[in-house]
């Protein structure tokens, strides 16, 4: 079955299952994401933090896909940011992609101590009206930090990409964005490993009761709340496993109990102190 688009806010859409580069070496990336685009992915997030752009778009330029099915996001590496060279930033992501645009640029993090992601979010205004990016959006913004580049530009990010997965729900943040029609995406959809996915019996039962894997179930759960999620495969039976959740349906009861599992701790990066 084909993957849901997502429409964003500011007319564009989103493939809402793509395939996530954190950590994957640059030097076996292009393999990796050939891979997953011949498994069927449409969309790639990476980030120049990743080392991985160069690898990223000699994949995409590889493969015989018009252009305009695939979606690439890149994001802001913080360096950058701190040193206010956003422009440059952009110029180098696109260079290293070796692409004609890129469909959504974020800023990776907030980094508030070094108070200037509104002026970064000003120059990210620029660039997509200039047409150098389809979309804008942000990465591991509060609300206050959403607050700020909305009172200060009237212009509301696309997307906001945050750490999100059953043991971290994002609650106040999610009401947030529905509100402001800022489309959620969810970092670490997975828990990237930082607990046994087939640990909660609400994902063990529901895994048993449709014949499908715990990493299935969570996904599953994921796109049933409309979120966007581009889980981290590198083995093909996971990267397969992760496109195979279009058929079937988690019950209001099986995704109220996943819901029951949040605990309000985020267990990554935390945006307020990474700076
Ligand atoms: P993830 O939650 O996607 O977990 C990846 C881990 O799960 C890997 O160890 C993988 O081997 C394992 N896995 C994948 N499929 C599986 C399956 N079917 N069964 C069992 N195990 C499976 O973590 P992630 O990679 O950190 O997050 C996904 C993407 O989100 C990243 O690749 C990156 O693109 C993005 N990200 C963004 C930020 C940010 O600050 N914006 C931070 C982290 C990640």
């Amino acid at each position: 079955m084909a993957v849901p688009q997502i429409q964003l806010n500011d007319n564009h859409s989103i493939p809402q299952l793509g395939f996530g580069v954190f950590k994957v070496d640059p030097g076996v990336t292009q393999g990796v994401v050939e891979a997953a685009l011949a498994a069927g992915y449409r969309h790639i997030d990476t980030a120049t933090g990743y080392s991985n752009e160069a690898a990223v778009g000699a994949a995409v330029r590889a493969s015989d896909l018009p252009r305009d099915q695939l979606f690439v996001t890149t994001k802001l590496a913080n360096a950058d940011h701190r040193a206010g060279d956003f422009r440059g930033a952009y110029e180098r992501s696109l260079a290293a992609l070796d692409l004609d645009y890129i469909d959504l640029y974020l800023i990776h993090w907030p980094m508030p101590a070094v108070e200037k992601y509104v002026a970064a979010w000003q120059e990210f205004i620029h660039f997509r009206d200039e047409g150098l990016t389809k979309s804008i959006g942000v990465s591991n913004f509060q609300i206050e930090h959403l607050d700020a580049i909305i009172a200060a530009t009237g212009v509301v990010p696309a997307v906001n990409q945050v750490e999100l997965h059953p043991v971290f729900q994002e609650r106040d943040l999610r009401a947030y964005h529905d509100a402001h029609g800022i489309v959620t995406e969810a970092w670490g959809p997975l828990g990237q490993g930082r607990w046994a996915l087939d640990s909660y019996p609400a994902i063990a039962a529901a895994a048993a009761a449709h014949g499908k894997s715990p990493a299935q179930v969570i996904l599953r759960w994921h796109i049933q709340h409309g979120t966007v999620i581009f889980p981290k495969a590198s083995a093909p039976a996971h990267m397969a496993d992760n496109f195979a959740i279009f058929d079937f349906e988690l019950a209001p009861a099986e995704l109220a109990a996943i819901d029951a599992l949040d605990t309000n701790q985020r267990l990554g990066g935390n945006p307020y102190t990474n700076n």
